[in-house]
């Protein structure tokens, strides 16, 4: 390279060189370097090196080490203010100057002053107008501590040239700008590093105060953007699904920029540039009005003044990501490596919180589902009644879940009681049985689940299942055993119960069983009896006491049989609960006389003695119950004590306890034994229940007496010893009537002039029914009514329409054709006056009433008795005359 020498007066510029150092080092204790510092220092030196034109910039390096240019100041004499500004602001801008870069790259690489007094016309790229071409240059490197380059100096254009000894000569200005440059460089060091360490130590007490995220960040956010003018920090989270945006923290910005980005999806941005730093990169976006993505947003981003636009991800240790920092800045503008370090510093720390903060949550919301699914698993043991266990052989501890606990009902104040000492919890053979079990498990490692009965904290067993298995240390060693306890007493009183109910309803199948066959065995009896004996009253040789004697059998055989048939039907209308309370008031002295004079005949036939002990004066025995209904459970009571007493006496009586009226049948028969007192009252039950029972009888009648009682909102009980008798107390809720009166003792005989002969309709289908009826007329009343047959319905409303002489009519119900209830639905109307009783094989109370509503002025049923029949017609034709 040579050298274009040229003398300079030492003695002059020495002093000035002197002089501008002391300017140098003044300025910058005053007030550091800045812009001003940078000019004046390059002003003096133009003046030292009588140069037109100069530059000063620093260089940097890029983390890969390669260098680059920043200018900080750029002077010519004939630029104006503005311009110089200008160049100062765009250091970028500023470098291209006269290829500046290509004339510090060879000083970069030399670590060597570079001078030239020819004048460079290659390098003349008059760019800008009002650029000087140089003519001459000398380029200075400018070294740091550690000797590499940290600015470079370039002055040019000086009429006489520049002389080599010019560089030894500026020594101590060079010295002193790489001094006073690195000095500031630390110092902005050491203050960055302060700034972080304070941010930190703010992170770390808002942390330890547990403040929320948000303000912590708000104020890393405040810390950072005092530090950087003209820049407003961002830092905006995506939510769990890391689609969206979910927070954004920006307090320097307006509140139309939160609107605008909270809830905003990525994806539809992701494509963009300027969200890639959601794809974990960085992005530099120098002028936010070139930018298509932000044309929609042009008019905001303006009204908020913001031009440019810098964004790093916030990237977890997991190399996910949480969000990004972002850096606004009001003019459009490329960062500085120093911007992006602080960037990327405010990324680092808003990390620090955000990580901290989220394994925060994660821990809160581990504890929580932690919690969350014990107490579902609590839930889910109580629910089924299973606890679980673990025990440690070595320190004999045992634990137990909250169910455990509760399955032997102690408290959960006390630790679950040591191996050793749970013996008294366990029947001695259960203890026993799980002893051998558990041995067998931690030894040789056998898993159990046996049946145990436990004793609860009241002295009562349990049952549960227990079950258990190995439990290892982490190094597969035996430390004990786990496992869990089902409380299955519950269950095991159920399947009890199943077995008692499945028991019960084959005992009521066999019953049933039992009950055909005997019901077959007594319908034959009386039927024998009936058949046998008509037969042979066929017979010509009969003598009238035999005959006598015949019928007295084919009568009771009959009433038997017809017993037979009234409980069953009973025993049915019972069980379809159609049977429903007829009340009315009456005199329970009469029942009880009336009961007493039925049963006293069968006294005299038995040769059991028959009482009535009636403890209820007549003027309180007015009672309002369901008559028919006592009657027959008295019947059934009385007719039982005869047939089960062979000697001693049948009584029959009444007394009341307080509101309880009490009517007993007492006996000195044979007895029940107190196993069957309950058994006798179920159905088809008898005490001795032999195919051959000397008694007879179907084993109904106490349950239909029984059922009846309730029905009556009483009971039925007993009081009796095998051989010593029995009594049965029908209790009665005692329901007097005030008002006292006296049935009138209906007449039993026929009460007709014998003067006339009344006309007698008689509606009958059967022929054999309608004989018999006719017998009784032709027989017992002595011809002494005109008896007229119809065989339905429908002829007898012919009949009654046309013979006016009918003076009562007996109509059947069911029949052919037409039925007594049409029948008298049509006879009724036109004849209102018309007796019509009902003559039917229906014979239930329901029945009776259905009969009534349909207008029927009497009720017979069927088989028709003499004596009922006659005092029926009696009473309906009192009047005619
Ligand atoms: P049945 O008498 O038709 O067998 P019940 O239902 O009336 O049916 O009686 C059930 C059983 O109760 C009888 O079979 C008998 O064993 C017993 N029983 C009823 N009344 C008496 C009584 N007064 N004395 C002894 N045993 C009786």
């Amino acid at each position: 390279m040579i050298y274009h020498r040229k003398q300079i007066n030492p003695a002059y510029t020495k002093s000035y060189l002197l002089e501008i150092i002391g300017m140098m080092h003044s300025s910058y204790f005053r007030s550091g370097i800045n812009f001003e510092w940078f000019s004046n220092t390059l002003t003096n030196l133009l003046l030292l090196t009588k140069s037109k034109t100069g530059i000063i910039c620093e260089v940097h390096y890029k983390k890969d080490g390669t260098p680059y240019l920043k200018s900080n100041i750029i002077d010519n004499a004939i630029w104006s203010e503005d311009e110089k500004k200008f160049y100062s602001n765009n250091k970028d801008e500023a470098l291209t100057l006269f290829n500046f870069s290509d004339l510090s790259k060879q000083v970069l690489q030399t670590k060597k002053a570079f001078l030239s007094n020819k004048s460079k016309t290659e390098l003349e790229l008059d760019e800008h107008n009002k650029n000087p071409a140089l003519t001459n240059f000398l380029v200075l490197p400018i070294k740091g501590y550690d000797e590499t380059i940290v600015s470079i100096l370039l002055v040019g254009n000086n009429p006489e040239g520049y002389s080599s000894e010019l560089i030894d000569f500026l020594d101590p200005f060079i010295s002193t700008f790489g001094l006073l440059i690195e000095h500031d460089r630390q110092r902005l060091i050491n203050e960055n590093r302060e700034r972080k360490l304070v941010s930190q130590k703010i992170l770390f007490d808002k942390l330890a105060k547990n403040e929320s995220l948000e303000n912590i960040l708000h104020s890393i956010i405040k810390s950072f953007e005092s530090n950087i003018s003209n820049t407003k920090c961002c830092i905006l989270l995506l939510d769990e699904t890391r689609k969206k945006i979910s927070t954004c923290l920006a307090p320097g910005l307006p509140n139309f920029i939160h609107d605008l980005v909270i809830g905003l999806p990525i994806e539809d941005y992701l494509g963009s540039s300027d969200f890639l730093a959601l794809r974990k990169e960085t992005v530099l976006v120098n002028d936010i009005i070139s930018r298509p993505i932000w044309e929609k947003f042009t008019d905001l981003t303006t009204k908020a003044n913001l031009n440019s636009y810098w964004s790093i991800p916030i990237i977890n240790r997991n190399d996910s990501i949480f969000g990004i920092v972002s850096f606004y800045h009001n003019h459009p503008h490329n960062p500085t490596e120093e911007e992006i370090g602080e960037l990327s510093d405010i990324a680092d720390i808003s990390k620090v919180a955000i990580e901290r903060k989220y394994a925060e949550l994660e821990q809160q919301q581990a504890k929580e589902s932690a919690e969350e699914s014990e107490k579902k698993l609590l839930e889910a043991q109580e629910l089924s009644h299973v606890g679980s266990w673990e025990f440690i052989t070595e320190t004999d501890t045992v634990t137990w879940s909250k169910e455990l606990f509760n399955i032997f009902e102690r408290s959960t104040d006390l630790p679950a009681p040591k191996y050793s000492e749970q013996e008294p919890f366990y029947t001695n053979e259960s203890f026993t049985k799980l002893n051998k079990a558990l041995l067998a498990c931690v030894q040789f490692e056998k898993p159990y689940n046996i049946e145990l009965d436990i004793y609860t904290s009241n002295g009562s067993i349990r049952h549960i299942i227990s079950k258990g298995s190995v439990k290892k240390d982490k190094k597969n060693r035996i430390i004990g055993a786990y496992g869990t306890a089902q409380d299955i007493t519950q269950k095991k009183k159920t399947e009890q119960e199943l077995i008692k109910a499945k028991e019960k309803a084959e005992e009521a199948n066999r019953l049933k069983t039992e009950f055909l066959n005997n019901m077959s065995h007594e319908i034959r009896t009386p039927m024998n009896g009936i058949i046998g004996f008509s037969d042979l009253l066929d017979e010509p040789d009969v003598t009238a006491e035999q005959r006598k004697e015949f019928t007295k059998i084919i009568q009771n055989s009959s009433y038997q049989l017809l017993r037979i048939i009234d409980d069953i039907i009973d025993i049915s209308t019972l069980e379809t609960k159609q049977d429903l309370l007829h009340e009315s008031e009456f005199c329970l002295n009469d029942l009880l006389s009336d009961l007493f004079s039925i049963f006293n005949l069968k006294s005299k036939e038995r040769n059991v003695a028959f009482s009535i002990n009636k403890r209820i004066q007549d003027e309180h025995s007015y009672i309002v119950s369901d008559e028919t209904k006592i009657n027959k459970i008295l019947s059934n009571l009385i007719e039982n004590a005869f047939k089960y007493t062979h000697e001693g006496l049948v009584e029959l009586g009444c007394y009341l306890e307080k509101d309880t009226l009490i009517i007993y049948v007492k006996d000195t028969g044979i007895g029940i034994s107190s196993q069957n007192h309950t058994m006798i009252f179920e159905r088809f039950s008898r005490e001795n229940n032999d195919k051959i029972n000397k008694y007879g009888g179907l084993g109904l009648g106490l349950s239909i007496a029984k059922e009846n009682a309730r029905l009556l909102g009483g009971e039925l009980s007993l009081e009796s010893e095998k051989g010593k008798g029995a009594t049965f107390y029908l209790k009665l809720p005692y329901k007097s009537t005030k008002k006292s009166f006296k049935v009138v003792e209906e007449k039993r005989t026929l009460v007709i002039s014998e003067n006339i002969k009344p006309t007698i309709l008689v509606v009958e289908d059967e022929e054999i029914n309608f004989f018999y009826i006719n017998k009784i007329f032709e027989v017992i009343l002595k011809g002494r009514f005109k008896i007229i047959h119809a065989k339905n319905g429908k002829e007898a409303v012919g009949i009654c329409l046309k013979d006016k002489s009918i003076d009562l009519v007996l109509m059947d119900i069911k029949m052919p054709v037409m039925d007594g209830y049409e029948a008298i639905l049509t006879i009724k109307p036109i004849l209102p006056n018309l007796p019509i009783i009902a003559q039917t094989a229906y014979s239930s109370e329901s029945d009776r009433k259905k009969a009534f509503e349909h207008g029927f002025d009497g009720f017979i049923t069927k088989p028709i008795n003499d004596k009922i029949l006659i005092e029926t017609i009696s009473k309906h034709l009192q009047n005619v005359n």
